[in-house]
């Protein structure tokens, strides 16, 4: 990420003899900010604007149509020679055309080709860097516009970057108002009405619902639910239409992999010291916090054994926090097609910045940032990412990363000061089994159990993590439903369910001593001391009768 001017900023820039900018702008925005460009070089610098990509393979000229959409006229004028490269000739085309020419030349979708790294770039940088002094005398200036756009070295300085911003609320909060006059409008022409049952309340929530989409993912779901609210000739504008925006939100993030999680409906058992650490912490977003200038909190790294209940803790913290949680599966990202996954995590972290205050999850993050196997740089350039924006970003976006495998994480990310408390989560402790145990039998409808025969089965479960302990709770309900004696759990049947699990942290011991070394350099997130002694041993056969 790279200090960005404002859009607003870059007619200002080509009429200063500054030639060439690159504007990074999302895919599904792309047509909202051609119209908005080219009203304002119209405007401003008198100029015609004009659109090249490699779909295209041609000039086409931006235009408004009918309607106020945007529409491309063919440019009679270019004609690409058969024996030339398309990619290579629209550079020497704008360097060629008409010295007097009024123009501003947006060339689309070649990141791939201006980073340095891909067939062509040394000839495309090269003739980019040209065009930098060679228009400056003219009135032909040139915009490279894209979604993660990665200059090469040759070209950082020259070339002043532009990243448009998602929209914020008041913009989202004024598109929809607009939208509702047009729609209405047009309507009406055709004897239709629209009934606008949202109160300011009720658009503000809807507002916020839309946040993190782009202006023109906004319009389409704004068209589509127009459509859906249809009946005769009323559509009704109603409540039904903030559910539906979180519904479409969600399927659209979900695209590129981010997911807007459901905050947890259970709490977490144990973990004293990180709970006491939230709740601290519960007021820090809220505006009262905000008018103190208080500093806003980064997050936290949790690292732990797996089944320790890092992500239900994840979930948790929205909850207590009342913040909307995006979680993003770094992992899965990187197996998107090259390039791809840079830009899913840029408008993962956009998103955030757009949706603040919020949580944003990184699941499993060591698997992403470790670097193993990793030929390309992906991992290293997408840690990168996530440590400026750790860094610079102001908007309140409180980072969660939970890693099962900390030896795996790079140490610029494990640093003190990156977040705001790196804590050790623990294989529960005994009195910790008691109440993780305690929540999921009660969550199986199973109340009643004796207090001594919890505490005896949690004495007998060492080294069980708690996904391990609410599996033991779940197959010691089943089998007090499959003997007759529904939510009736008997010691005899907690014993049962213990003998049939195998805790992980005795099946693969040496990674959990491992981290329990790096643990002294971490938080603990309970009270009481976790490190086991030496030799434990370990009652399978324990009788409890
Ligand atoms: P991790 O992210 O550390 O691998 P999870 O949070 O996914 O572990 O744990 C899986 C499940 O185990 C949770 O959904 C929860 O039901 C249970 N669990 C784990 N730890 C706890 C805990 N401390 N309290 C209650 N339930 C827990």
């Amino acid at each position: 990420m790279r200090a960005s001017i404002d859009i607003s900023e870059i007619s200002d820039y080509l009429k200063s003899q500054i030639p060439v900018v690159a504007l990074d702008v999302l895919a599904p925005e792309q047509s909202n900010v051609l119209l908005r460009l080219r009203d304002e070089f119209l405007s401003k610098l008198k100029s015609e604007t004009y659109i090249w990509n490699i779909g295209y393979g041609t000039l086409k000229k931006v235009a408004i149509a009918e309607d106020n959409g945007l529409v491309l006229q063919e440019c009679p004028e270019f004609k690409n020679p058969p024996n030339i490269e398309p990619l290579l000739y629209i550079f020497d085309y704008i360097q060629k055309c008409d010295k007097n020419k009024k123009a501003v030349f947006i060339i689309s979708d070649i990141a791939p080709f201006i980073d340095g790294g891909s067939r062509h770039s040394v000839e495309i940088a090269s003739k980019v860097k040209n065009l930098c002094f060679d228009l400056k005398p003219t009135d032909k200036r040139l915009i490279i516009l894209g979604q993660n756009i990665k200059l090469d070295e040759s070209l950082v300085r020259l070339i002043p970057y532009c990243e448009m911003q998602l929209p914020t609320i008041e913009k989202v909060v004024n598109h929809f108002n607009e939208y509702i006059s047009f729609i209405t409008e047009s309507a009406a022409c055709k004897d239709i009405k629209l009934l606008l049952k949202l109160n300011s309340d009720d658009i503000e929530e809807l507002g916020r619902a839309l946040l993190g989409l782009t202006l023109e993912e906004i319009g389409d779901f704004m068209r589509l639910n127009c459509r859906k609210k249809r009946n005769g000739n009323t559509i009704t504008v109603d409540r039904d239409l903030i559910n539906a925006a979180v519904q479409y939100k969600t399927r659209i993030l979900a695209q590129m992999q981010i997911e807007l999680a459901e905050p947890s409906d259970i709490d977490f058992g144990g973990l004293d010291i990180l709970r006491e650490w939230l709740h601290k912490r519960r007021r820090l977003f809220n505006q009262e916090a905000r008018n103190y200038n208080l500093p806003k909190p980064k997050g936290m790294l949790l690292a732990g054994p797996p089944g320790t209940g890092k992500s239900l803790v994840a979930k948790t913290t929205a909850k207590i926090l009342n913040l909307p949680l995006l979680q993003l599966d770094l992992a899965s990202m990187l197996g998107s097609l090259v390039g791809e996954s840079e830009a899913n995590v840029k408008r993962a972290l956009k998103t955030a910045e757009a949706i603040a205050p919020c949580i944003l999850w990184l699941d499993e993050v060591e698997k992403a940032l470790s670097g193993s196997g990793d030929t390309s740089g992906v991992s290293q350039r997408i840690l990168g990412m996530i440590l400026t924006f750790m860094s610079e970003s102001k908007e309140g976006v409180f980072i969660i990363a939970t890693a099962n495998n900390v030896a795996e994480l790079p140490s610029e990310f494990k640093r003190k000061g990156r977040f705001d408390e790196i804590f050790y989560v623990a294989l529960p402790t005994e009195q910790e089994r008691v109440e993780i145990l305690t929540k999921h039998l009660v969550r199986f409808g199973c109340s009643d159990v004796e207090q001594e025969y919890i505490e005896a089965v949690a004495a007998d479960a060492d080294k069980f993590s708690g996904a391990e302990l609410e599996n033991l709770a779940s197959e010691a309900s089943l089998i007090a439903f499959d003997e007759g004696r529904p939510q009736k759990v008997t010691l005899a049947d907690l014993q049962k369910a213990r003998k049939s699990i195998v805790p992980l942290a005795i099946q693969d011991s040496t990674k959990i001593e491992h981290m329990e070394k790096w643990a002294a350099t971490a938080r603990p997130a309970s009270t009481i001391k976790h490190v086991q002694p030496e030799k434990t041993s370990y009652k399978v056969n324990m009788d409890f009768n």
